[in-house]
């Protein structure tokens, strides 16, 4: 009798073992498919995409600000609508539009990158938030930002701009559904904004955590909106450190740690490194972050990052050999406008910047290859292209900020 009744309470928590199994694998396939479906989708609105690029556009195109909204202190998110009424080419998430600006008072218009703060699901629109960039504290006396300062104290709801197609090479791969981990400092977190809609508009289930650093509220850049974001998809896991909170920034509320976004604060709350980075910041905070990923053991190929001003974190140049940099070292580059030859220093990191470091001025926007605003006349010489840019110039000119000197060269700045 004991026998049975043992015989019988085994075979029952047997079946139940198997039910919970079969209950546990089914579950399992339901993800593996909803993924499936999710990168199915995905695969379909690239091809979709690469339809509706061909009606996209070369050069500059009109774009009317639809809205113009004031997100914090000194920074405005601009709605833009083209104004020929096509429809809208999409755009990787981390990506950036050119604009080309006659200002007032300047010989030649102005050249400017934003990162599309909105999602790429987003049709109806594209979207950029601008920070105003102040006089530096050590020359209170210089005029703030030029272009910045146009867009928030000056373009208005109905206004027209021009502006460049969508373009850059710092974005997600949405395809892809492995854990990302979005570092944001100040107004950096415009192209991260848009990785996670990105990511919660197509449904994924990928992780996302994105940790976004600000001085406190009132520089608080898209709050209402990330915090939405987190609260709505389970997967986007929202970190918000203020430096120095204000009397009314309550944490637990407005953010969740004081202090600067850091590498302690990443160790404490991940669960491994095994996560791909995406950085956006000041240079500062971008480099102590990049250095302690690379600590932690974090392989450079699965960091990426993107500077808006001049690049301070420098991407690991691939190192000339011991003959190119004696070739190199002998280059003498002459700014004829400026009447100053200085020779080649191989360390130098582009022509843009060798000019920035011998005190000649060439005008820059996206430091990428892309927008053509440091493009300068070549008199004598030729370039080597350390990066592809997105549209090779004619020969005879040289977009500095991605090429460096072949020889001896002379260049109309
Ligand atoms: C790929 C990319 C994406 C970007 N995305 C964004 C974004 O999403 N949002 C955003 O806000 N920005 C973004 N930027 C930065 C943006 O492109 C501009 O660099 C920024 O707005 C400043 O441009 P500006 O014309 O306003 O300032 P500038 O006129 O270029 O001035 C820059 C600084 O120099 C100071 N200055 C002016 N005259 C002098 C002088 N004589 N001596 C010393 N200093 C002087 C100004 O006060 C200011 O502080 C991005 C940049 C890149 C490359």
């Amino acid at each position: 009798m004991l026998l049975l009744a043992g015989l019988l309470t085994w075979l029952t928590l047997e079946i139940f073992r198997t039910l919970l199994r079969l209950v546990g694998e089914r579950a399992q396939a339901r993800l593996a498919l909803a993924e499936l479906q999710i990168r199915l989708q995905e695969t379909r609105r690239r091809s979709q995409e690469a339809a509706t690029a061909q009606t996209g556009w070369n050069g500059y195109r009109k774009f009317t600000v639809a809205r113009k909204t004031v997100e914090c202190e000194d920074v405005c998110a601009f709605y833009l609508k083209p104004h020929d009424g096509r429809p809208l080419p999409s755009f990787e998430p981390g990506q950036y539009l050119t604009f080309q600006l006659d200002l007032p008072g300047r010989d030649k218009p102005l050249v400017r990158c934003y990162s599309l703060s909105s999602s790429p699901h987003q049709k109806e629109h594209y979207r950029v938030t601008i920070k105003k960039e102040k006089a530096p504290p050590d020359k209170p006396e210089v005029p703030p930002g030029a272009s910045s300062s146009y867009f928030c104290d000056v373009l208005k709801e109905g206004d027209l701009l021009n502006v460049k197609a969508p373009m850059g090479h710092f974005h997600i791969d949405m395809a892809k559904t492995n854990p990302v981990v979005l570092i944001a400092g100040g107004v950096g977190v415009t192209p991260m904004l848009s990785m996670a809609q990105a990511i919660a508009a197509s449904g994924s289930k990928r992780e996302a955590w994105f940790f976004f650093g600000v001085r406190n509220g009132r520089e608080h850049i898209h709050k209402a909106e990330l915090e939405e974001l987190a609260t709505r998809h389970e997967n986007i896991h929202l970190q918000v450190c203020y430096s120095k909170p204000g009397t009314g920034d309550a944490r637990g509320r407005e953010y969740q740690h004081e202090g600067r976004v850091s590498i302690e604060l990443l160790k404490e709350l991940l669960p491994s490194n095994n996560f791909e980075y995406y950085l956006c910041g000041s240079g500062a905070f971008m480099k102590s972050l990049t250095d302690g990923l690379a600590a932690w053991g974090v392989p450079d190929k699965d960091v990426h990052f993107e500077a808006f001003g001049p690049a301070t974190v420098k991407k690991k140049a691939v190192t000339p050999s011991a003959t190119e940099t004696e070739h190199l070292a002998k280059i003498n580059v002459t700014f004829s406008r400026t009447g100053k030859t200085v020779r080649w220093e191989p360390a130098s990191e582009n022509l843009l910047e060798f000019a920035r470091d011998q005190g000649v001025k060439i005008d820059s926007g996206c430091c990428a290859g892309g927008c053509g605003s440091c493009l300068v006349a070549i008199k004598s010489g030729a370039v080597d292209y350390l990066k592809k840019p997105t549209s090779e110039p004619e020969s005879g000119s040289c977009l500095t900020c991605v090429c460096r000197p072949k020889n001896d060269l002379v260049l109309d700045a």
